[in-house]
């Protein structure tokens, strides 16, 4: 790559300057790929325009690892999502990512619903989810006795679990990195033009070169279709807004409350996290503007008017935060990924609500792509293991818990964030890691700082103040990043 500016994130490799493979969109598909590439020997870059990995959409959902039980039958998205359940499941045991293997309860509330159930365990056991099955009202209430008055009967998909989803991201780049690939951040693509044998990436401080092109651009995968010359679809972002609701809430509940979903949408769910608390939306809002991450008045009061009829006790409880994320919706039902091998260019758009839990089967799906084109790559092979994740899982042992690693570092014994239970120890790393922290917002997804619900009030000035000292960053400067 030549460039004018050091790039934010590791430039260990400066020539090549040409790369076998550039991965637009650090989201967590684009990581999943480059992951797969670097590890396969192909010299990678990721060039993303946020300034950390899983930035766009990948920050901001609801955290499910899908079984794609209410998928169409036959499509790309309904074997991906099943595949990458299970890839996911497994990478995340082996990385300490945590996964509450809850289980979904799919609560019919009228007739309609109720009518729709048996055609949806149909659905569900032709999607392989062999022990998804009806439950009667009786049933219902005994798995869940704080259910609002009314619920008919459910179909109960025991796959269905909750996982942490920054740490995901994380972990693929963190590998993607460590198996050599060049993470570029800040760096939006600007333009794109054609070479002998490849692409020439204009981007603000310079220009890169890779033979391939994955476009893994999340809801800027139509723009970077466009710069090529295709137009095969259109991007339209499906805003969805949730609330966050405080650790109190999580006992209200043991499964994932799922509605019986529409053409449009999986519909407003109640559901745990990994990290204790109980979130509740998402809504489903077709808008124009592709940044607009604003939660809105009547959003927040149709999530707790559902949710009151889902749950009533939980729009009693706290509310600890709000935030929306952005699907990236196109006109076709299904996910939208093409190997245009005359181009050497592979276009990985249109993956709407299910990307977290199929990011792996994508990368693995994409890399078969790649062979079948006669892709070859310039270095060996590399295994450098799963790396190993901070357990930020509620059901974790977290540092503070942990006396062994506190007597071989105090700095895991001293609590910075005392909702969430971060330690110094924990952000000091978060500071330093192979895919670092460079602002709040990388802190709270790396150590669940400043998450709870102080929401930072009596933390942040004392973790502004350290990772200030770790990134020798100007105090003033870190504040004026909104986490
Ligand atoms: C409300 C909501 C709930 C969801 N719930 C779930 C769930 O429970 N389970 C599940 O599996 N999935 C869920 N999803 C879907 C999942 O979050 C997405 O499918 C996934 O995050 C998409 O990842 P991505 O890498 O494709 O996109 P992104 O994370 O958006 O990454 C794309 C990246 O491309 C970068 N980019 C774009 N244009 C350019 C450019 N010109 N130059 C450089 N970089 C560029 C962006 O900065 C961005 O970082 C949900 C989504 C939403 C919105």
């Amino acid at each position: 790559m030549t460039s004018t500016r050091p790039a934010l994130v590791s430039t260990r490799v400066t020539d090549p300057s040409e790369f076998d493979v550039a991965v637009v969109g650090a989201g967590v598909v684009g990581c999943a790929i480059a992951r797969r590439l670097a590890k396969a020997g192909a010299s990678v870059v990721i060039l993303d325009r946020a300034a950390d990995v899983g930035d766009g959409t990948s920050k901001a959902n609801t955290a499910i690892l899908h079984t794609g039980f209410d998928t169409v039958p036959g499509s790309l998205e309904s074997r991906l999502v099943a595949r990458g359940h299970d890839l996911l499941a497994r990478y995340a045991d082996a990385a300490g990512i945590a996964v509450e293997r809850t289980g979904a309860l799919l609560v019919a509330w009228d007739d309609e619903q109720e009518a729709a159930l048996a055609g949806l365990a149909t659905k569900a056991i032709a999607n392989g989810c062999t022990e998804a099955a009806v439950l009667d009202a009786t049933e219902v209430r005994r798995r869940e006795p704080n259910l609002g008055d009314g619920a008919r009967s459910g179909l109960l998909v025991p796959d269905e679990w909750v996982i942490d989803p920054w740490s995901v991201t994380l972990a693929f780049a963190t590998e993607a990195v460590s198996a050599g690939a060049v993470l570029t951040l800040s760096t939006p693509v600007l333009e794109l033009s054609a070479t002998n044998d490849g692409h020439e990436i204009r981007v603000p401080h310079g220009t890169v070169r890779a033979r391939w092109l994955i476009n893994s651009a999340g809801l800027g995968a139509d723009l970077i279709d466009r710069m090529l010359g295709y137009d095969d679809f259109t991007v339209t972002p499906r805003r969805g807004q949730l609330i966050v609701f405080d650790t109190f809430a999580r006992s209200l509940l043991t499964h994932i409350l799922l509605p019986v979903p529409t053409e449009q949408t999986k519909g407003v769910l109640v559901s745990p996290t990994t990290w204790g608390n109980v979130l509740l939306g998402p809504t489903a809002e077709d808008l124009e503007d592709r940044t607009d991450t604003g939660t809105t008045a009547e959003g927040l009061a149709a999530l707790l008017a559902a949710g009151e009829r889902i749950l009533p006790a939980l729009v009693h409880e706290e509310v600890t935060a709000t935030y929306a994320g952005l699907r990236a919706a196109t006109e076709h039902r299904d996910y939208q990924i093409r190997l245009h091998e005359d181009r050497s260019y592979v276009t990985v758009g249109g993956i709407r609500s299910t990307g977290l839990t199929a990011s792996m089967a994508i990368a693995e799906h994409v890399a078969g792509l790649l062979a079948e084109a006669g892709a070859r790559w310039s270095r060996p092979v590399v295994d450098v293991g799963v790396p190993v994740m901070p357990p930020l899982g509620e059901l974790q042992v977290r540092p503070l818990q942990n006396a062994s690693r506190i007597a071989e570092d105090p700095a895991y014994g001293t609590p910075l964030c005392h909702c969430e239970q971060v330690s110094r120890g924990e952000v000091r790393d978060a500071c330093h890691a192979v895919v670092p922290a460079t602002d709040l917002g990388g802190v709270r997804r790396r150590t669940r700082a400043m998450n709870g619900r102080c929401q930072g009030f009596y933390c942040g000035a004392a973790v502004l103040a350290l990772v200030a000292d770790e990134t020798d960053t100007d105090p003033a400067v870190l504040a004026r990043v909104t986490p």
